[in-house]
């Protein structure tokens, strides 16, 4: 009894950790290189006395800069506190209904925590057993679907082909494609946009632009779609997106041969690392992101993450039905794959 009763009470998401100090962090996705050096440019040029005004309600040069880069209309463009903002924004304003939403079973943990502090109702599909995505399972009554390609925490890519599949056998619900990976190496369904107005594409800076800590997030859609996120963002906060954040945005667009350098090196240690895993006996899914969801044929992954963990070497380990076999290791730099490699060598010799 009492004011227990009215609280809205959450199971929150459970972010990786953060540790200070110098550690080897391949635990949140993050990307080992810094921002574009024009980034440092925008901030040491930047007119202080700019932060006196309120931003641009939709994040001014930043979204400008979108809409010049991606050749897609502005009015086809929403910005966001990074794209679990953009994310939990959509879920508010498309999935409405008081059919499940569908997403898989093994995927971003985020989406059923937003379901239920939404009170949406929502239905998880498995994966095979090779953890695939069975776009047979997302043809059935549903009040919308999200799916990230590639998957997260498998690494897994799904067509465009079978993405569209799903899109188009779906156009009475909005089918969200959560694409925060997609710019290592798979392909996106950009283009779908234009064809499909049940589609929003969401990206995000935070892990090929290394801009994580800047909180940026974008959603693709109709004109409509976007119309209607604004709505529903406008009517929580309107100004989500900082002057500053705007600016270092828009700089990190300009660097065109950066971005392309940077993930071409992340994806080159990824494949290096796929090889050194399989030769220490682990065993994964093909990855197309920037991190690996694997499990080692003898030693349980919670051991190897607790022994990782005091050497100093953070990884992703869920405690949880289905995912307690796998680690998720984000790409590092070489130099810290090779001191992973070297740990793990050790750890699986010893246990
Ligand atoms: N989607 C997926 C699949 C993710 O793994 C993440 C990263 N935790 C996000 C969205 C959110 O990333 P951000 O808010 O940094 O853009």
């Amino acid at each position: 009894m009492g004011f227990q009763d009215n609280i809205r009470r959450v199971v929150p998401y459970v972010p990786g950790e953060q540790p200070t100090g110098k550690v080897i962090k391949l635990n949140t996705n993050e990307n080992p290189y810094p921002p574009s050096p024009l980034v440092n440019k925008a901030l040491e040029d930047y007119d202080i006395s700019e932060l006196r005004k309120y931003p641009d309600v939709n994040g001014g040069e930043l979204w400008e800069g979108l809409a010049e880069v991606y050749g897609i209309d502005k009015e086809q463009i929403f910005v966001g506190v990074g794209s679990d903002d953009v994310l939990a924004t959509a879920f508010l304003t498309f999935f409405n209904s008081d059919k499940p939403v569908l997403f898989p079973d093994i995927t971003y943990s985020f989406y059923d925590v937003w379901a239920e502090l939404y009170r949406i109702p929502y239905e998880v599909l498995p994966l095979d057993e090779d953890l695939r995505i069975n776009r047979e399972d997302y043809i059935r009554p549903n009040g919308g679907i999200v799916i990230p390609n590639p998957n997260a925490p498998t690494g897994v890519e799904k067509s465009v082909e079978d993405l569209e599949y799903i899109i188009s056998n779906n156009r009475d619900s909005i089918v969200i494609i959560d694409e925060a990976y997609v710019d290592f190496g798979a392909r996106s369904v950009l283009p779908l946009i234009d064809r499909y107005d049940n589609l929003l594409v969401v990206q995000t800076f935070s892990k090929s632009r290394s801009m994580a800590g800047a909180r940026i997030g974008i959603a693709f859609g109709s004109k409509e779609l976007i119309k209607y996120l604004n709505d529903v963002k406008f009517s929580i906060n309107s100004y989500t997106i900082n002057r500053l954040t705007a600016a270092v945005g828009a700089a990190a667009l300009k660097d065109k041969a950066y971005f392309e350098e940077t993930v071409r090196k992340v994806i080159a240690t990824r494949e290096q690392a796929k090889a050194d895993l399989k030769e220490l006996g682990f065993v994964f899914p093909d990855s197309k992101s920037n991190f690996i969801f694997a499990k080692h044929e003898r030693v349980p992954s919670g051991e190897i993450f607790k022994a990782l963990k005091g050497r100093g070497i953070y990884v992703r380990w869920w405690d949880k039905p289905r995912i307690r076999e796998y680690l998720r290791i984000s790409i590092g730099t070489d130099e810290e794959m090779s001191a992973l490699m070297a740990a793990l060598k050790e750890i699986i010799n010893t246990i």
